[in-house]
């Protein structure tokens, strides 16, 4: 079945046309926060529900709660905490003078009024001990935790409305989780299967897209990519697209796939973040979610299946399709994984992004056992790999 949302009721935070109006033509008596991209993704999917049950950015009862427990304060399973603790010196000021009780509007990169918060508690917050408790670092060096670490030393938490959805480059390939819903309920499919990646695939990943297709408790498989900020050294959000878009088109039965994009900023904290990640595609509608190794991970802070086991201590409603690490192994001609393969390691050849990166850099054709064709074709257009 379609799962009910995380916490039973999806959460829609969005104004109705009237409202909106209203509220843009007060703007100019408001104070409004320009927020970090990151929370300027967070507040625009709590409004349409991606976030459910959140309705806002955290307060300190919440934060507290999901730093010691992974947990919301009724109990629910919840790993990352939603914080908004804007920086600068426009946003200081506006900081320092609002008080539980206000409103302020927030603002894109445009300066475009696009959600208000309803300021419920303003309160000062250890960015060290939450990275230390998401990330299991408080390295620097950790792109995420460099971040929580660069926010204001003053938290907002409060609730979202949403006055609009954002203008994200990926444009109608973003969905809302109503949308998906209706998709999925258009299409007939019953269980839907979450697909998570922040790169283009290669062979690897078709097949546990391939495996998780052949499943006969799966009517379909929602690949959906974050698209939002990722970091240094990942592809571009639209080659990432493009490259899914290449092999849906030229491999996959279109009646059993749904390509879209979810612009959320990358969390790469390992355990913490695949679980997360599970639970915005359980808003959604995905009922099965398909876990790799290292779902999530960057370097090596975090054990390559760790992100496997938290399923199995914070049970949220959602099967994990788990999978141990995937090659193509020579000596089988085919991809596999040492479930099923028999072979030496150094039979294996080696599909890792890191190797498919250097194969780029240096203008190499890489081999269809490593890439579709269609999908080489659009790397090696050039410039697809982010410099900032
Ligand atoms: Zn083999």
């Amino acid at each position: 079945m379609i799962p009910e949302p995380h916490g039973g009721r999806l959460v829609d935070r969005m104004l109705s046309q009237a409202d909106r109006a209203r509220r843009e033509a007060e703007v100019g008596d408001l104070l409004t926060i320009s927020p970090f991209i990151d929370q300027v993704y967070d507040a625009e999917k709590i409004g349409i529900g991606a976030y459910s049950p959140l309705e806002g950015f955290a307060d300190q009862k919440t934060l507290d709660s999901i730093v010691t427990t992974n947990r919301l304060p009724g109990g629910l399973p919840w790993t990352m905490p939603i914080v908004l603790a804007p920086t600068g010196t426009q946003n200081d000021a506006v900081v320092a003078k609002v008080r539980s009780g206000d409103e302020v509007g927030l603002v894109d990169r445009t300066g475009q009024l696009f959600a208000m918060l309803h300021v419920e508690e303003k309160f000062g917050w250890d960015r060290t001990r939450v990275a230390e408790s998401v990330y299991a670092t408080k390295d620097p060096k950790h792109p995420n935790v460099a971040d929580l670490l660069a926010s204001g030393e003053v938290a907002l938490g409060g609730r979202i409305d949403l006055l609009r959805r954002l203008d994200w480059p990926t444009g109608a390939a973003e969905l809302s989780p109503k949308e998906t819903r209706e998709e999925f309920h258009r299409r007939g499919w019953k269980n839907v299967a979450g697909y998570q990646t922040r790169n283009v695939p290669h062979t690897a990943h078709e097949y546990l897209q391939r495996c998780t297709l052949e499943r006969e408790d799966v009517d379909g498989l929602l690949v959906h990519p974050v698209l939002g900020r990722l970091k240094k050294g990942d592809y571009r959000p639209d080659v990432i697209l493009e490259a899914y878009q290449a092999l849906v088109k030229n491999y996959y039965p279109a009646e059993r796939v749904l390509l879209a994009a979810l612009s959320i900023t990358m969390r790469y904290g390992g355990p913490k973040a695949a679980l997360f990640l599970a639970i915005v595609r359980k808003n959604y509608g995905c009922g099965s979610y398909i876990v790799g190794r290292d779902q999530a991970g960057v370097g090596t802070y975090y054990d390559p299946y760790a992100c496997q086991r938290i399923f199995d201590e914070y049970p949220i409603g959602v099967q994990a399709l788990k999978f141990a690490e995937t090659y193509f192994c020579r000596d089988c001609g085919w991809m596999a994984t040492a479930r099923s393969c028999a072979h030496p390691v150094e039979r294996r050849l080696n599909t890792s992004q890191t190797r498919i990166r250097e194969a780029l850099s240096k203008g190499e054709v890489l081999p269809s056992e490593i890439i579709r064709p269609e999908v080489a074709k659009v790397l090696a257009r050039g410039d697809v790999l982010l410099t900032e």
